[in-house]
């Protein structure tokens, strides 16, 4: 009975005997789900379930969505990939060229009213076609080339990044030795482990000091940390003169002249001064 009581608690259960049950109700009772079910959902689940780390075995893609408001090539994300190949993701594959060989086209009409039926083809008419469509393509081809000069695979870069670092390894051998040596007068009881370790400490500290060095060369005397007060003491004034009367017949001097200053020569410096300061600041506007 008591048994009987708390399975009622279950939903979910077909004995259950209600659809509806309280807020408090916590457990789902699964057990009388058939198996059938259960791995339809499960085989579901692991269907649509997103493979971040790449666990899953490699599928082709079913999917035979297409966007039909865009042309074809736009559907393919052409673009992202020549951004990849830009930035180094990918790489350029140059395609090898087709064989030229001719195929004779297969016929699968039935009805051959109206058509010119006949399959009589002029072999140099082709091969001239073929030639000058081999000539366009190369021509093609040599302007991609040439853009992609200098360009180096995401592959070889790695390899020579590789042979320098094996280079390095070479040329320090001779010092790394010299260093070892002198560390293990130093400690003779090291371990191999812990000499390993000392001496890629101090080569890599001796590197840094030669580095610095070189740097520190590289200044010139010439150098000074004063500010520099040519640019700060120069000043941007721009003077002009100008008559602010006008050029007329003046009474008292009985000839044409300005009549602020009388002055009587029409191209004579003005007798106004302007001073325009145009480092000063515009704040009119503020
Ligand atoms: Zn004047």
């Amino acid at each position: 009975m008591q048994k009987s009581q708390s399975a009622k608690n279950f939903v979910g259960r077909v004995t259950t005997g209600g659809l509806n049950y309280h807020k408090d109700t916590h457990a789902f009772d699964s057990s009388m789900v058939p198996d059938k079910a259960r791995d339809a959902v499960a085989e579901i689940r692991e269907l649509t379930a997103a493979d971040i780390l790449c666990l899953k075995p490699p599928a082709w893609s079913k999917s035979t969505y297409v966007d039909r408001t865009k042309y074809y090539t736009d559907q393919l994300p052409l673009r992202k990939k020549k951004f990849e190949i830009h930035i180094g993701l990918q790489d350029f594959h140059n395609l090898d060229p087709h064989a030229n060989k001719i195929y004779k086209g297969t016929e699968l009409r039935n009805d051959y009213t109206g058509w010119n039926v006949s399959t009589y083809f002029e072999q140099n008419e082709l091969k001239k076609r073929l030639k000058n469509l081999t000539e366009k393509s190369s021509e093609a081809t040599a302007k991609v080339s040439q853009k992609l000069q200098g360009y180096l695979k995401p592959s070889m870069s790695q390899t020579k990044f590789n042979e320098k670092l094996r280079d390095e390894k070479i040329s320090d051998n001779e010092l790394r030795n010299k260093i070892k040596e002198q560390y293990l007068y130093e400690c003779p009881k090291s371990s191999a482990e812990k000499t390993s370790a000392e001496v890629f400490k101090r080569l890599s500290e001796y590197k840094l000091k030669v580095k610095q060095g070189e740097i520190a060369n590289m200044n010139t005397d010439d150098e000074t940390y004063r500010p520099s007060l040519n640019r700060n003491l120069t000043h941007n004034i721009e003077r002009k003169r100008v008559h602010d009367g006008v050029w007329m017949y003046s009474e008292a001097n009985q000839k044409e002249s300005w009549s602020c200053c009388m002055c009587e020569d029409f191209n004579a410096p003005g007798c106004i001064v302007k001073i325009r300061n145009k480092d000063r600041w515009i704040t009119i506007s503020l």
